[in-house]
């Protein structure tokens, strides 16, 4: 056993999506860093396994032949063009990613099981100017004299690694988060999702679009069945804890009885197989905004609470944050000044500039997702009315639209059709 002493410039624990954008960016800036994980990939990750547009960007920014990569493996990556949105009284709207599709486009979002995904993401930080521990035990994690010294077992040998900067990828138990920020996630911000792997679920959409199932008795959550490659489809739940605790749900009782028991779900499932085990995991979502960094610190990914408070994202936001992350990154290291006040205006200003909009959006849909009624009148009117499912389609790609589900007078228009 060998106690080993680094000097780096950035420490991150977790090399999921959050992890591996602050490294794409870190290497494309030729900043030397350290990456940290307690698992050895490939690793399993509880999702829903849908990747959206702002996945595919980060992706595409860091490396455009990665995204040229995804795009040609569609056996593994399931390109998808839009989603089906079924209202608690089961009337379903299909909506398009993009209304304009050309016969050269390429799809928007895509579908991998995470497993895939993450094992991609790591294949792709090996850099000169990344060393990545897998397995890696992290006994302590000290922050003095602005630096963070981690301690940590990987393969037998003591390591004792220091840099001015440690970056908390480490997902929604981060311990970074807990030892830099006295924890702010209350009940009410944090969802709860089950994930469920089938085989033979019929009558998918022949453009692979991926579906949300707004059953009332999971209001202000859903049912999701999204398609995999090789005809599997991931299939779960996901609710807020506090209606979990407050209504008594039996989060793996009420997904089973909906697959048996739906009208418009169970004949889909009736010679499909659970071809694993079914896992639950916890979604922190971004209801409100939150410190994300400190002095010496950043939180990026489920770390920081980026899941969309909506549609329950967070890869896209992970990968995101952790792009954002290594750009503040690259400014503070001239002067190297990790100060709590330089990396707020340099990171959590920025994230909630180019965020903060369609976050607040996504947090005001979820607050009226209480509304059935609400719902089934919008999917009724837009399910007669192209230029309604145009415009909702519209609104995946500009946010500035998105907002005016957030106000009165969108309702008004539709009730008097204008
Ligand atoms: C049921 C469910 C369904 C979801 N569906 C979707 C979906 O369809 N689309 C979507 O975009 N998002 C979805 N999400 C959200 C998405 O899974 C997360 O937002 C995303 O994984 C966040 O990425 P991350 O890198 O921040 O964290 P993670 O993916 O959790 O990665 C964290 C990494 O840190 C490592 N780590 C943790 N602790 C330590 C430690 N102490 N030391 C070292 N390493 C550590 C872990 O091993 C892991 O590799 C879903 C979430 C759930 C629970």
């Amino acid at each position: 056993m060998n106690n080993i002493h680094t000097d780096t410039k950035v420490i991150i624990v977790g090399a999921g999506p959050a992890g591996a954008g602050v490294s794409f960016y870190l290497t494309k800036f030729g900043i030397p860093h350290i990456v940290i994980d307690k698992e050895s990939f490939p690793r399993d990750k509880v999702c829903g396994d849908a990747c959206s547009g702002k996945t595919a960007l980060v992706i595409n920014r860091a490396n455009p032949e990665w995204m040229t990569e995804i795009l040609a493996q569609a056996t593994d990556f399931l390109p998808s063009w839009g989603i089906t949105f079924v209202a608690p009284n089961g009337k379903p709207l299909d909506i398009p990613f993009s209304p304009y599709r050309k016969t050269d486009s390429k799809a928007p979002g895509f579908t991998v099981p995470r497993l895939f995904l993450d094992n991609f993401l790591f294949g792709k930080m090996a850099s000169p100017h990344c060393t990545i521990y897998q397995k890696a035990k992290i006994d302590n994690i000290l922050h003095s004299e602005n630096k963070v010294t981690v301690t940590m077992n990987c393969n037998g040998d003591t390591h004792t690694i220091t840099a001015p900067v440690i970056i908390g990828a480490d997902g929604d138990k981060s311990i970074v988060r807990k030892q830099f920020l006295s924890d702010s996630t209350t009940p009410k911000t944090y969802a709860v999702g089950l994930r469920a792997y089938y085989e033979g679920v019929t009558n998918m959409h022949h453009d692979n679009f991926i579906e949300l199932h707004f059953l009332p008795e999971m209001l202000p959550g859903y049912l999701w069945i999204f398609p995999l490659p090789h005809g599997q489809a991931n299939v779960g739940v996901g609710i807020l804890s506090e209606v979990i605790r407050n209504k008594k749900i039996n989060l793996r009782e009420q997904m089973l009885a909906a697959i048996k028991n739906n009208p418009q779900i169970a004949p889909r499932f009736a010679n499909a197989k659970l071809v694993d085990k079914i896992q639950g995991w916890g979604l922190p979502l971004a209801m409100e905004r939150q410190p994300m960094s400190g002095n010496n610190f950043i939180l990026v990914g489920d770390a920081a609470a980026l899941v969309d408070p909506f549609s329950g994202e967070g890869i896209g936001n992970a990968l995101y944050s952790g792009m954002l992350a290594a750009m503040a990154i690259k400014e503070a290291l001239p002067n190297n000044d990790f100060s709590a006040a330089f990396l707020k205006t340099n990171y959590d200003d920025v994230l909630y500039k180019r965020l903060g909009d369609e976050l607040k959006i996504s947090a005001t849909l979820q607050r009226l997702c209480k509304y059935p009624w609400l719902f089934n009148f919008v999917v009724n009117k837009a399910s007669k009315s192209e230029s309604l499912r145009n415009t909702i389609s519209c609104m995946f790609a500009d946010v500035d639209l998105r907002d005016q589900l957030r106000k009165p007078s969108f309702y008004l228009k539709i009730l008097f059709n204008k």
